[in-house]
């Protein structure tokens, strides 16, 4: 059985076919540039060439189409027919409170999806679109969504109710629901899986550090809390993100230094975190560079980064009566040893050394702790198309 994993951004898709029996990636692929001059698709397939098509794609159907003509490409060819492709699972961004768990999609899920946009305006709208044109391409293929909000769905009341008057809540559902939640159930799943021990009987606390970066609390195997919000713009400090500050920065700029709001949102999504602070670059190893060179505000940014990770790992451990596996993951928390040492310096209390040497492996599933650690540490590379297949075939099976 065969998975095509389909995840829209804006202007960008990404895919994967995945064999369900193994569970290894037979294809991936990039088109970029959708709707803009110079679109381009990439296509990797182990042990060949890249295979690479610019031409332009004014929409996300255009761009599928050619996704499903590379996988049937004579020279690059994975499958003989579009058969081979038993189901597509699409990433989700925002399932609201309405989804806990991926869904098989109908016309009634389309509109739930749709309802959803407001919550997540720049997210939902691309992910619908890559929906209807499967839909329109593979008409018998069933499909199924997974949603970046799901695993998070657990939280309990006291850690996804805003401190705000309550009708905000049950008028507009503004509540903190979490991202990145594909990424923090499968490296919770996969190191207790590792640790050969049951997920049911640990505290875990995921980080996951990639250009956006968000953490979780998982208890028992569910998503106790987290630190994105009601947007994943909430939490800690990100690429270009600002994570948490005092809400009264937004109306200062606004009333009293003459900023428009579209401005000042603008700023905080695309023109904080790493690259605000730097002024050098969003991109971690940049900003790395930058510091080795004696550039003080590069040296901060990544200061701040660190900080602020440090704190919300020590917060989790103190709302979960302590912590069994802190586990890192996405770009940073996969590849970046620095990252990893500096943000844990100081939290040793909880009942862990790094191994230096081992802390130096980079994108693998790796203990660093060392292993007279009471509380182990991993770095664990993410898997979330894996993820999406999985709970794709879960649901054909049902
Ligand atoms: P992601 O969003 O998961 O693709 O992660 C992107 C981030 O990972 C960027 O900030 C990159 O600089 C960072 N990254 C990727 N590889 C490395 C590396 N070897 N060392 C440090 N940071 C890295």
């Amino acid at each position: 059985m065969k998975v095509l994993v389909i995840n829209c951004g804006s202007s960008s898709l990404k895919y994967q076919l995945i064999d369900m029996e193994t569970e290894k990636s037979l294809v991936s692929g990039l088109v970029e540039r959708i709707g803009i001059d110079g679109s381009i698709l990439t296509q990797k397939v182990e042990g060949k060439d890249k295979y690479i098509i610019k031409q332009d794609m004014k929409d996300h159907k255009e761009a599928i189409k050619l996704v499903l003509e590379a996988l049937l490409n004579k020279e690059h060819a994975v499958i003989e027919s579009m058969d081979e492709i038993t189901a597509v699972g699409h990433r989700v961004v925002h399932g609201g409170e309405k989804y806990s768990d991926s869904v098989l999609i109908d016309d009634e899920v389309i509109e739930l999806i749709k309802d959803c946009i407001p919550l997540a305006p720049l997210h939902n709208p691309p992910n619908i679109i890559g929906i209807e044109a499967c839909k329109e391409l593979m008409p018998n293929t069933p499909m199924a969504a997974v949603f970046d909000t799901a695993f998070h769905q657990t939280m309990p009341k006291v850690a996804y109710i805003c401190p705000l008057p309550y009708e905000l809540y049950e008028k507009y559902g503004i509540r903190r629901y979490g991202f990145h939640g594909t990424s923090h159930k499968y490296v919770s799943q996969k190191v207790a899986e590792v640790m050969n021990r049951d997920i049911k009987d640990l505290k875990i606390i995921t980080c996951h550090l990639g250009n956006g970066c968000s953490l979780a609390a998982v208890k028992g195997g569910k998503s106790i809390d987290t630190s994105m919000g009601f947007t994943p713009l909430a939490g800690v400090m990100m690429g270009t993100r600002s994570g948490n500050i005092d809400p009264s920065v937004i109306a200062f700029l606004v009333e009293q230094q003459g900023y428009k709001l579209e401005e000042v949102n603008e700023m905080l999504n695309k023109k904080s975190g790493l690259l605000g602070i730097s002024g050098v670059s969003s991109d971690f190893r940049d900003v790395q560079m930058a510091a080795e060179q004696g550039n003080e505000r590069a040296k901060l940014a990544l200061d701040i980064f660190n900080y602020k990770i440090r704190a919300q790992i020590a917060s989790y451990a103190g709302i979960m009566g302590g912590v069994d596996v802190i586990v890192f993951t996405a770009g940073i928390g996969e590849n970046s040893s620095f990252a990893r040492k500096e943000v844990l310096k100081g939290l040793e209390f909880l009942g862990f050394n790094i191994d230096e040497e081992k802390n130096e492996v980079r994108g693998e599933v790796q203990e660093i702790s060392t292993k007279d650690s009471k509380v182990k540490v991993y770095e664990i590379p993410t898997n979330e198309e894996l993820v999406i297949a999985r709970d794709t075939v879960k649901l054909l099976n049902k």
